[in-house]
Parts: C-alpha cells; sequence; structure tokens
C-alpha cells in the first residue's frame, strides 16, 4: 500500500543506477534466506529500485536501513505475487533434476563424470555431418526423416518409459546432441518427460526448434536467447556453429574473473555451495554446461566507515569469507581446487577439476594495515578490487556516491599500489575512479587489471571506461573483463540481452586490441542478461564470438588467455 503510495507521488525517471546495484545484492541475499524458488523479474526489482532511489535522494536517512526496510517491505509482498505463474508449473520439476545433478556430481567418480567433453570424446565431436536429438514422441519416424534430408545424423533420445533416473540418463545422452528438433507444441507442463528434455536443452544451450507455445513460456522464465531457430535448416547451420563453440572451448582455458557466488549466509546456511547446480548463477555443473574451466569467487565486503572499529570488523569479515570460500573449494576437492598462478590452474585444467582463484572486492577488507596485504597473498589472494561504490582510504571511486571521480589515489594508496607491486598481487580497477585508473598507470610496475568493468562508448556509465583508458590499458600490458550488469550495458535495464554485451565487447576489443580484453561476469553480484545469465551461458559468448569472426587463437586469450598472460607478469615482477 505504502510502496503503490510512494510509487504513484514520486517519477521513476531520477533513479540512481548504483543504488540500484546495492538493492540488488541486498534483495538477492533476501531471497535466499526466504527460500522464494526463484528469482524475481528484473520488472520486479527495477520497480523496488526506482522506488528506493527516491525515498533515499529526499529522505537522507541511513542509506542501508532505509534500503533493507523497504526492500523486505516491498518483498515481502511483491515478489511472490507479481512471480510469472507459469514457473509455478515446472519449478518442481526442474529443482528436483537439479538436486539430482548436484547429488550426482558429489558422489559420481571422476571416470564416471558427465562433463562436457572429457578427453576422447571430445575428438568424437570434431565432425561433419552434425547430430540432432529427436525426443520420443510419436512424430520421431517424421523427425528422423527431416533430419536426414538435411544430411544430418538423427540421434534418438531415451525413450519416456523404463529410465530409472530420466535426468541423469538424458544428460548423459545430451553429449551426443548438436541441436534438437522437437515436434511443434510438444513441450508441456503436463509431460515431465518433455520438461526435462527441454530443461537439458536449456542447461546446455544447444540450439533446438522451438516455436511450442509452451516453449516461449519456459523460453521467458529461463531468460534464454530470444530467437529460438524457426526452421530445420537454420536448426542445423546453428548446430554446426554449437559444435564448433564446444569443441573450441574444450581445447583452450577458460575463466570469467569475477564471480560473487560466496556469500557468508549461503555458505552457512548450506544453499551455497561450487559443487551445486541451483539458482546460483555460477557452480561446477553450470561450469561443465557452459564450457568454463575456471572462476574467480570474490570476497566482496561493502563500504563502511573507515575507521579503527570499521577496519577491524571489515578484516574479521574478510577473513571468515575467505575462509569459508576455501573450505567449500575443499569439500568438493574431486571436482575443483584453489590455485593461486597460472600454473596451478592450468595443472587444475589438465585434470579435468575446475580451477578458483580468490580475489578481494574492496580494499577496506585490508582494513589500513599494510602488513594485511601480505596475509591476503599468503591466503591466496590473486587481485584487489581498490574500492567499490564509495571513496575509501586507498582511492576515490568512480561511483555517483563519490566525492570527484577525477580524485585519485590517497597518498596511503599508493603505498598499497607499490605493496601490491612487491608482492604480485594484481590491481584491480574496476570500481575506482578514472582519476584512480590514472594514478594506478603512473605509480604501478606491472599491468593493471578491470576484472569487471564496460566501454563508456556504446552506454555512458561511470562503471565504463572511456577509449583513452583502454588505450592507455593496453600500452600498460594489462587486460579488461567485460562484465555481464544489465544496467551497466545499456540504459533500459530488464531489456537487456547477450548482444548488448557483445556490443561493449566488441568495441573494446577494437580500441583496445585482441589481446587486452576477456570475460567477468560479475554473476552471484549483478550480472546475469537474457542469453548469458549463468555460467551454462557461456558457450553462447563463444558461438556470438563465432559469428563475429574472430579466430580460434583469439578466441582463446579473450577466454583466459590474456588475463593468464597479466597473472604470470604480474607475478613474476613481484619481489623486485
Ligand atoms: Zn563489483
Amino acid at each position: 500500500m505504502l510502496i503503490c503510495l510512494f510509487f504513484a507521488i514520486y517519477p521513476i525517471n531520477d533513479f540512481r543506477d548504483n543504488i540500484r546495484l546495492v538493492i540488488l545484492k541486498s534483495t538477492k541475499a533476501m531471497i535466499q534466506r526466504k527460500t522464494i524458488s526463484c528469482k524475481p523479474s528484473r520488472r520486479n526489482l527495477r520497480l523496488i529500485c526506482y522506488f528506493c532511489g527516491e525515498v533515499i535522494f529526499l529522505s537522507n536517512m541511513n542509506k542501508a536501513i532505509v534500503i533493507s526496510v523497504i526492500a523486505a517491505a516491498v518483498l515481502a509482498f511483491r515478489v511472490e505475487a507479481q512471480e510469472p505463474v507459469y514457473l509455478d508449473e515446472f519449478r518442481a520439476v526442474f529443482e528436483k533434476a537439479d538436486a539430482e545433478i548436484s547429488e550426482y556430481y558429489r558422489t559420481a567418480g571422476a571416470e564416471e563424470r558427465i562433463t562436457d567433453c572429457p578427453g576422447s570424446c571430445c575428438r568424437a565431436f570434431a565432425r561433419t555431418p552434425v547430430r540432432i536429438a529427436i525426443p520420443d514422441c510419436p512424430q520421431a519416424p517424421e523427425l528422423v526423416a527431416m533430419v536426414e534430408d538435411q544430411g544430418c545424423i538423427p540421434v534418438l533420445l531415451p525413450g519416456r518409459e523404463g529410465m530409472e533416473n530420466p535426468t541423469m540418463e538424458l544428460r548423459k545422452s545430451s553429449i551426443g546432441w548438436d541441436g534438437v528438433l522437437m515436434p511443434e507444441g510438444w513441450v508441456s507442463f503436463e509431460d515431465e518427460y518433455s520438461l526435462l528434455v527441454y530443461k537439458t536443452v536449456t542447461d546446455w544451450n544447444v540450439p533446438y526448434l522451438g516455436t511450442s507455445e509452451a516453449t516461449m513460456l519456459v523460453d521467458r522464465g529461463l531468460r534464454r536467447l530470444p530467437c529460438a531457430v524457426s526452421d530445420v535448416a537454420g536448426l542445423v547451420a546453428e548446430a554446426g556453429i554449437y559444435r564448433k563453440a564446444r569443441n573450441l572451448m574444450e581445447g583452450i582455458f577458460t575463466i570469467d574473473t569475477h564471480c560473487d557466488l560466496p556469500e557468508g549466509e549461503g555458505y552457512r546456511n548450506g544453499t551455497v555451495s561450487v559443487g551445486k547446480r541451483n539458482r546460483s548463477q555460477c557452480g561446477i555443473p553450470k561450469m561443465d554446461e557452459g564450457g568454463l574451466k575456471a572462476q574467480v569467487l570474490i570476497s566482496f565486503l561493502n563500504q563502511g566507515p573507515d575507521d579503527e572499529e570499521g577496519w577491524a570488523a571489515a578484516v574479521e569479515r574478510n577473513l571468515r569469507q575467505i575462509s569459508e570460500i576455501k573450505a567449500d573449494i575443499e569439500s568438493n576437492s574431486s571436482l575443483c581446487g584453489l590455485a593461486t598462478t597460472p600454473q596451478e590452474a592450468l595443472a587444475l585444467a589438465a585434470e579435468g577439476r575446475k580451477a578458483f582463484f580468490i580475489g578481494l572486492e574492496n580494499a577496506y577488507g585490508i582494513g589500513g594495515d599494510l602488513a594485511n596485504i601480505r596475509k591476503m597473498k599468503e591466503l591466496g589472494i590473486t587481485y584487489i578490487t581498490l574500492c567499490h561504490f564509495y571513496d575509501n582510504y586507498v582511492c576515490h571511486t568512480s561511483s555517483q556516491h563519490g566525492e570527484d571521480p577525477s580524485l585519485g589515489l590517497t597518498p596511503f594508496g599508493i603505498k598499497v599500489v607499490r605493496e601490491m607491486n612487491r608482492l604480485g598481487l594484481m590491481i584491480d580497477l574496476s570500481h575506482p575512479s578514472a582519476g584512480t585508473f590514472w594514478d594506478c598507470i603512473k605509480y604501478s610496475k606491472a599491468p593493471l587489471i578491470c576484472s569487471h568493468s564496460g566501454v563508456k562508448a556504446v552506454y555512458g556509465h561511470d562503471r565504463g571506461l572511456d577509449d583513452d583508458q583502454l588505450k592507455a590499458l593496453a600500452a600498460n600490458g594489462g587486460v579488461i573483463q567485460v562484465y555481464t550488469v544489465d544496467n551497466f550495458l545499456r540504459r533500459e535495464a530488464g531489456l537487456t540481452d547477450i548482444y548488448d554485451f557483445m556490443e561493449h565487447f566488441n568495441h573494446a576489443v577494437e580500441v583496445a586490441g585482441p589481446d587486452h580484453v576477456g570475460i567477468g561476469s560479475d554473476f552471484d553480484g549483478g550480472g546475469g542478461v537474457i542469453g548469458l545469465n549463468g555460467d551454462n551461458d557461456m558457450v553462447n559468448i563463444t558461438v556470438l564470438m563465432l559469428k563475429h569472426g574472430y579466430t580460434p587463437e583469439q578466441i582463446e586469450g579473450f577466454w583466459g588467455g590474456n588475463f593468464l598472460r597479466v597473472m604470470k607478469e604480474v607475478q613474476s615482477l613481484s619481489g623486485r
């Protein structure tokens, strides 16, 4: 009631993007606690945020309290009320399947485990013609003929009868799919088999012929790419590119350099783990589906007061988060390991295990003490983002919450930069101001990174880099990792899709050059757009890279070669 009143009174155009992001984070935590079983739509969040932006703007009260009280009030009655109705119908099927997949990862041995294409099966994929899967349905003979007419190999899916665990049997068979042909109108809420087939198709982003009403609904619910293929010839073409993308990703090292998965609370109540497949955008099962081999997990700290008390709390929280991340990696050690150097990450990938680096987002977490930087290094941190949405004792922020983005490092910040150089820690300039960026170009002896950033030329958000910065970053030998945060990519948040991401990406490549660009999703921290909404969607980026005409060598650089090169250089300069 109150919400509607405010919403009616205050115009929505003046809302502030950054506040929206803070709310995204806090609402996400609340959603997890309330165990609402799927994300509220972006539209909901946008309404909440417009509203909160206005309240904060007008009231000047303690922002955190206002945000959480209002967001809680809004969530209490809004999220469930506006949840798309159709999700309820297959939520149970999908969640049960995700639980089975998590259990399978927990218990299956390395030999037995389904990954994208372990070892030899990958070579088997380097094939033409492509293989098009057909589900068990009365029209199957007709569909087989259609596939054969296109010069492709039809693959009949396991039938609906006699399967002990349909989720896992369909997943195992999915290793052989390049595309899927389902009859018109075949996916239905009443037919669990059809939903499981559809779940497998969408989990792995396999191209499919999709025209049925139910498919469209499921599509919107899962925020897939808006373009289902509409004819068989188109499907065959897409399937060929998809296969190429999968093969390519299997043969190279692939890393996403910024993911906020480890929220302490999630670890403690058991909802979050790298070993699980659930509503989190990340995790090992989704990494397998998307062709991702490594990720930087983030210990994130909101900016608090820069005083002794605030610093002590920040250090304590940071240490706790790092130990929780490490404990989770350890408890999934048959599937993954902690990496602190490029060599360690490549060795893990060669064993078929995922490599997790750890990054600290916000130097607030070193608590005003240079000695803590060494401690971070010893704990396995590989990079530190110097600040977040607020100025701190190290530097100024790019966000409008800061004093002036032309201001840069503080005198203490200059010492931090030198100490990080000395210890071989990467300096992350996503979030810091332009002033800080140019100060770091001046003071850092090692190349710099922007672990999750965008470009101003495509959309003039304060989290983007301008062309001069992109050129300077390239000259410095550094790298920009492009994010997937919808309202940082374009103005009309909620409509953003993977093509908007590619626009930022392609511009960065044009200006900085192909050796200085990569991917840093910011998943579980605000990242996620249509067609690129989790680790399992990463293959879609490779598909679009291939369509754009990038070479396999360039794609290898984008997916990790560039980032590892910078890490190697930063680490090799340490101690000098
Ligand atoms: Zn961030």
